[in-house]
C-alpha cells in the first residue's frame, strides 16, 4: 500500500549537502515543510578523508551551529611531499574570505550524524532507511517515490525536489544527465589506522599530502583526527587508474609502506573503503523543472584537493536562499529561483574550479610537481597560494599565472637570492 504525504521540499540524501539544505530552508522560512530522505540509517560511514576547513566552519556559523565542533582538536599546518621526497611544512595561512583559518578531521560517521541532528532539531521530517527510486514532475508539483527494505512505499508530493544523493545520484540519472567522464572523476580509497607517533614525527597536528609519490599522477593523504586516530588514503584520476590497470588496494599498501619509511608507526589498519569523486571540472546542469542538484550529485568536488563537503553545503544554502520565498509561487517563478541558484553558484565558484583544474594538470606531471614544490620551498607567496587554492576560494589571475610562469623558468638559485634580498 502506498502512503501519500505532502511537503514543500523533498531532499534526497542526508549527507552534509542535503542536511545543510534542510537546515537552511528551515532557518530562512520556518513554515516550510521539509522532508529529508536517506537510504541509510544514521550514523552511517562515508568513504572520505574527513578533513574540512574554513568554508564548512563558516557554513555552520551562518546559523549558529559551530558548537558541533567543540572539543575537536584543530589542525594547524599542511605538509606536502613530492617526488624525490621534497617536503614542505607550512602553517595554514589567513584565508581572505573566511573568519577561521583552521582545519578539523572528524570521521564522517560522526560528523554527518551531527549535521543531520541539527536538521532534526529544526523539525525537518526524516525518512531514514528509505531509498529514492523515481519521480514524476509537472507544472504544479513533483511526486517522489521512496521505499524501505520491507518494501513499504511512500509517495512524497512536493513543490521542489533536491538531489543530494551523492556521486552515484539516482536523481541525476532520472534527469537523464550523464555521469562525469573518467577524466573528470577520481577513484580513492580511505582507511583508518592508529599511529602512536605521527604527531611526534611531524612535531604538530599537520595534514600530510603526498603528490606523485606512492601513486604516479595521484595523491595520498594522512590526516590526524582525535588521539592516535589517523585517516589515510590514496586516489588517482579514473582514466589513469583504468589505463594503467591499477589495483586500489595495492596503492594503499604502497602508501602504508611509504608512511612507514618516513618513520610513522602504522597499527590496526581497518575500514578500507573506496569510492568515486566527481570533479567540478565538469558540472551537469544543476537546475531543472522543480528539481535541483547539489553536492556530489551535481559534481562539486574540487579537482585539485578532492574537497567536496564545503561546496555541497554551500550549494544547499545558496539553493535555499534563492528559492525559499518562491516555493508556493507558480512553477515558472520557482524555476526562475532554481536557475538563479545555478547562476550564483557558478559565478562564485566557476573561476576557482577552473584554477584548481589547471593546478591539477601541474600536479599530474612528476616533473612539474617537483619544480612547483622546489619553488614553494623557497617562496612563501607560492606555498600560500597553493594552500589558498586548497582551503579558500582563490583564483588564478593573469598576474598570478605570469608570476608563477616566471618563477617556473627562473633558475632556483636566482629565485633563492631574490627572496633573500626581498626579506
Ligand atoms: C576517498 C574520498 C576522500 C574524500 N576526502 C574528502 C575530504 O577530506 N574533505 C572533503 O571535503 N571532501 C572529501 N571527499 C569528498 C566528499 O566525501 C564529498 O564531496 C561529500 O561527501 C559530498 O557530500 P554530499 O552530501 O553531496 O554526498 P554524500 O555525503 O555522498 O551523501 C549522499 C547521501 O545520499 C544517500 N543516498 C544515495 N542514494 C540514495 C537513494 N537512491 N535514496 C536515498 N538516499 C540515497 C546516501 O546514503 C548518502 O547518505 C572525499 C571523497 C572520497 C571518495
Amino acid at each position: 500500500m502506498k502512503n501519500k504525504q505532502f511537503f514543500d521540499v523533498v531532499i534526497i540524501g542526508a549527507g552534509p549537502s542535503g542536511s545543510n539544505a534542510a537546515i537552511s530552508y528551515k532557518k530562512l522560512n520556518p513554515d516550510l515543510k521539509i522532508a529529508l530522505v536517506d537510504k541509510a540509517i544514521f550514523p552511517r560511514d562515508k568513504s572520505c578523508g574527513d578533513a574540512f576547513g574554513p568554508g564548512v566552519i563558516s557554513a555552520l556559523k551562518r546559523f549558529g551551529n559551530e558548537h558541533i565542533l567543540e572539543d575537536e582538536p584543530e589542525v594547524v599546518s599542511t605538509t606536502l611531499f613530492g617526488p624525490k621526497n621534497i617536503g614542505i611544512q607550512n602553517y595554514i595561512p589567513e584565508v581572505k574570505n573566511k573568519e577561521d583559518s583552521v582545519v578539523y578531521v572528524i570521521p564522517r560517521l560522526d560528523l554527518d550524524n551531527r549535521i543531520l541532528n541539527l536538521a532534526k532539531e529544526e523539525e525537518v521530517e526524516t525518512f531514514e532507511g528509505y531509498r529514492f527510486s523515481k519521480f514524476f514532475n509537472n507544472e504544479e508539483s513533483v511526486s517522489v517515490e521512496i521505499e524501505n527494505e520491507e518494501k513499504e512505499k511512500y509517495i512524497l508530493e512536493a513543490k521542489l525536489l533536491v538531489g543530494a544523493d551523492g556521486a552515484n545520484s539516482r536523481v541525476r540519472k532520472s534527469l537523464n544527465l550523464k555521469q562525469n567522464s573518467d577524466w573528470n572523476k577520481a577513484i580513492a580509497i580511505r582507511a583508518y589506522i592508529d599511529s602512536p607517533n605521527y604527531l611526534e614525527i611531524f612535531k604538530e597536528r599537520t595534514l600530510m599530502f603526498e603528490i606523485n609519490v606512492s601513486a604516479i599522477k595521484g595523491y595520498a593523504w594522512a590526516f590526524p583526527s582525535k588521539g592516535n586516530l589517523l585517516n589515510i588514503g590514496i586516489g588517482v584520476p579514473l582514466s589513469i587508474f583504468k589505463k594503467e590497470k591499477m589495483d586500489i588496494k595495492n596503492l594503499l599498501d604502497k602508501f602504508v609502506k611509504t608512511l612507514e619509511s618516513r618513520g610513522v608507526e602504522v597499527e590496526n589498519l581497518r575500514m578500507e573503503k573506496s569510492f568515486m569523486l566527481p570533479f567540478a571540472s565538469s558540472r551537469p546542469k544543476l537546475g531543472h523543472n522543480r528539481v535541483a542538484l547539489i553536492g556530489d550529485a551535481g559534481s562539486m568536488i574540487n579537482p585539485m584537493s578532492g574537497e567536496g563537503i564545503f561546496y555541497g553545503m554551500e550549494a544547499g544554502f545558496l539553493l535555499a536562499n534563492e528559492t525559499h520565498q518562491l516555493i508556493n509561487e507558480s512553477g515558472s517563478e520557482l524555476n526562475k529561483g532554481i536557475t538563479k541558484y545555478e547562476k550564483v553558484f557558478n559565478k562564485r565558484f566557476g573561476k576557482h574550479f577552473l584554477s584548481c583544474s589547471l593546478a591539477r594538470l601541474v600536479f599530474q606531471s612528476p616533473f612539474m610537481t617537483k619544480r612547483l614544490l622546489n619553488i614553494a620551498s623557497l617562496d612563501q607567496h607560492t606555498i600560500d597560494f597553493v594552500v589558498e587554492l586548497l582551503f579558500d576560494e582563490a583564483n588564478l589571475t593573469i598576474k598570478e599565472i605570469l608570476l608563477l610562469g616566471f618563477k617556473f623558468i627562473m633558475p632556483l638559485n636566482i629565485l633563492k637570492l631574490l627572496n633573500k634580498t626581498s626579506k
